[in-house]
């Protein structure tokens, strides 16, 4: 039975986050902590926190006390819950803190959630992971240690347009999946910590190209088992001494599947995922904050059947990924349950990122 958008929406939603759930819980709301006050924080999450249901802004980390001060007041965060880089292992003593967030340069995302751990906080870190794998393995050996939950942001997981797509991959409904294609970039401005090797661990493809690269292992639900990557410098601008300008890598799947994918630093490039099975396709067009459009067209049973088409944009503007990204961590805290886009799935993909530089560098 096919389900409607609307319905399948709905449903999806409500698999990923009960609005109700914080009465369920009897109104408690967990407690985060803010590490790292950039654009991510400041536009995305933790508006999307106060727009939420199941969480609330209570802490703040910032290098800028003033910048700190504006924040704290605007969320009704105390000042006394206002913490530097410096003295952060001090959100031990604060018991208004169930949570942290991480939103730092990929480089601070080890050493923070760690020190998080360590505070005895459970932490939701953005994406890439970390700089290396060890760095991840790390990561989430503090967390299991300290009995803390580990969430690697990947808000797409949660997007019910993503679900979609991902159940018609999973029930077979487009037949065996033969070939993915996948692209996401844009064209960075000069100055950036993106550029920066030390920061970034590298380019686009830990930025950006991870997006696609998740795409393909979740939808799917496989690991690749052969990995093969060029990276390149087209302008020798400044941008690119540390870090690749372009990356191209193909991925062959134990079922079979085969994939190409690309990323890039210097072109403005929509993201999309496009999958080819025996029975039909379907393409995801946008990893944004909004407007993730999903549209698949599956074969008639009988010769001559109209194909089904399917048309399903996400519905909500931003932040509403990140109300659901909150309230999706906050509710696996409430109700201790698993989380899914755990930090072994962040592993994951820092392992297959690796072997990517690696089959570049051997590639020249
Ligand atoms: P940003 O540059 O806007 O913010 C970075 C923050 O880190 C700033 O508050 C900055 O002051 C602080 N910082 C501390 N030490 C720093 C240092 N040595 N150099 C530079 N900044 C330092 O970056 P952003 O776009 O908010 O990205 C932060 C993290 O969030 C990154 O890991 C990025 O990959 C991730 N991100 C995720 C998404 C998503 O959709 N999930 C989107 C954008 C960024």
């Amino acid at each position: 039975m096919d389900l409607s958008r609307r319905e399948f929406a709905r449903m999806a939603g409500a698999a990923v986050v009960l609005p109700s759930a914080a009465f369920a819980q009897g109104g408690k709301k967990v407690r985060y902590c803010v590490v790292g006050l950039g654009r991510i924080s400041l536009q995305h999450f933790m508006p999307g926190t106060k727009m939420g249901s199941l969480g609330e802004i209570t802490a703040l980390v910032s290098g800028h006390r003033d910048k700190a001060l504006q924040y704290a007041k605007e969320y009704g965060v105390a000042e006394s819950s206002i913490y530097s880089y410096e003295d952060f292992d001090k959100i031990a003593d604060n018991p208004n803190i169930d949570a942290v967030y991480i939103a730092l340069p990929n480089s601070m995302h080890a050493e923070y959630t760690i020190r998080a751990a360590n505070a005895g906080k459970h932490v939701l870190c953005e994406k890439p992971m970390s700089n290396t794998v060890k760095e991840a393995e790390d990561m989430i050996g503090a967390c299991k240690a300290a009995g803390k939950k580990l969430m690697i942001a990947y808000r797409c997981q949660l997007v019910p347009t993503n679900l979609h797509a991902r159940e018609l991959v999973r029930s077979g409904a487009l037949g065996t999946i033969q070939a993915i294609e996948s692209s996401n970039g844009f064209n960075i401005a000069k100055g950036e910590w993106r550029c920066n090797r030390k920061l970034a661990g590298g380019g686009p493809l830990m930025d950006v190209g991870v997006y696609s690269l998740n795409a393909c292992r979740w939808l799917l639900g496989e690991e690749p088992v052969h990995v093969n990557a060029y990276t390149s410098v087209i302008d020798h601008d400044g941008r690119f001494d540390e870090v690749e300008e372009n990356v191209a890598w193909t991925m062959k799947f134990p079922s079979g599947a085969v994939a190409a994918c690309t990323s890039t630093y210097g072109a403005g490039m929509e993201g999309f995922i496009r999958l080819h099975g025996s029975k039909g396709s379907l393409t995801v067009t946008n990893f944004g904050y909004s407007g993730i459009h999903l549209q698949a067209r599956i074969n008639g049973v009988n010769k001559g059947d109209p194909p089904r088409i399917i048309d399903d944009l996400e519905e909500g503007k931003d932040p509403s990924q990140f109300v659901r990204e909150s309230d999706y961590f906050s509710k696996c805290i409430l109700d201790g349950t698993e989380v899914g886009p755990s930090g072994e799935e962040g592993l994951k993909d820092m392992r297959v990122m690796m072997k990517i530089y690696e089959s570049a560098a051997k590639n020249g």
